[in-house]
């Protein structure tokens, strides 16, 4: 018990190691940009202060946008979600695992889940002892589960879903963008430098590298960022990009997608001024997302929305009825 403690333990403190990474590369090209290239090897004044001035924004808004990655925490199923105590124990004393499937799907009838598993269950997860809302999954290094869990991401130590997908978007926008500052500002520099026209010193290591490295973390971000924007613009995460979320009528991989415009207002909200900044915009709870297939007549949501009214407390209401604004 105390080993797995200690083991645990040892995970926590080695799972910040890419934070810690990533966070010295930001903190010595800082020092690279500001002293070595804007301080020691430009000469004109005016230069220095609208490269400093420029390269502050980037900074303050990578670093922004990084720590809201890192730091907000995954959003988890609500309560509505959990077994109650006596669903709990009489999924427990039933032995059968056809009849513990027949008291989920009691269960869920109550709910707006539309998602089933492969084999058609009520998704259910037993280590959270919760019923899983739609493009909800559970993630084995948190040990919980994530609404809207795209996946887990080691550079920022955190699940990356609901609660912070625009942060890490944004988180990968600036970081693109801080590289291509840095990249097209010291470029004429490294010139130099190569070339012999600037001394040799401390300060062309730092910019030669600062050239290299900016370059080599644009290529490498460009790629994910490219594959995020494709995955907005479907409605899909990482994990429905690998295995399609399956419906009542079989796996569907544009379940969720309502169109470019709908889909880039769930994740960045109606205000397009908010899009760029790190506040939290997403629209709904997490709980519940559009169905395509909404607007046709054999509408789910609809047909069960009396059931969650008369179910559900204010909470629940409101939520259904944020919902729908949403879908419609
Ligand atoms: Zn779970
Ligand atoms: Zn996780």
């Amino acid at each position: 018990m105390a080993l797995s403690r200690a083991l645990r333990c040892c995970q926590r403190v080695f799972s910040w190691i890419p934070v810690i990474i990533i966070s010295s590369v930001v903190l010595w090209s800082y020092y690279a940009y500001v002293f070595e290239l804007c301080f020691v090897t430009l000469s004109n004044h005016l230069e220095r202060v609208a490269y400093l001035l420029i390269f502050h924004v980037c900074f303050i808004m990578f670093c922004w946008t990084y720590w809201k990655a890192i730091f907000t925490p995954p959003s988890t199923p609500s309560k509505k979600f959990h077994l109650s105590y006596s669903d709990k124990e009489r999924y427990e004393m039933e032995e059968r695992p056809d009849a513990q499937k027949q008291i989920l799907t009691e269960i869920a009838k109550k709910l707006p889940i539309f998602t089933r598993a492969q084999s058609g269950a009520v998704r259910f997860c037993d280590r959270c002892q919760v019923i899983k809302p739609d493009r909800c999954h559970h993630c084995s290094v948190c040990e919980t589960c994530v609404l809207k869990m795209d996946h887990h991401c080691p550079w920022v130590n955190n699940c990356v879903g609901f609660s912070n997908y625009k942060f890490f978007l944004l988180f990968l926008s600036y970081s693109m963008i801080y590289c291509v500052f840095i990249a097209s500002t010291v470029f004429q520099y490294f010139l130099k430098f190569w070339v012999g026209d600037l001394p040799n010193g401390p300060a062309k290591f730092h910019v030669l590298f600062l050239l290299f490295v900016a370059l080599m973390f644009f290529v490498s971000l460009m790629f994910l960022f490219g594959y995020h924007c494709w995955l907005v613009a479907k409605n899909r995460s990482t994990l429905e990009a690998f295995s399609a979320p399956v419906f009542q009528n079989g796996p569907d991989r544009n379940g969720f997608n309502v169109g470019l415009s709908r889909n880039l207002r769930q994740v960045f909200g109606e205000d397009k001024k908010l899009w760029f900044i790190p506040v939290f915009t997403s629209q709904g709870d997490g709980h519940y997302f559009p169905l395509r297939t909404l607007c046709e007549s054999e509408n789910p949501l609809l047909a069960n929305e009396g059931k969650w009214m008369e179910d559900g407390g204010s909470d629940e209401e409101s939520a259904v009825v944020s919902w729908l604004t949403l879908a419609s």
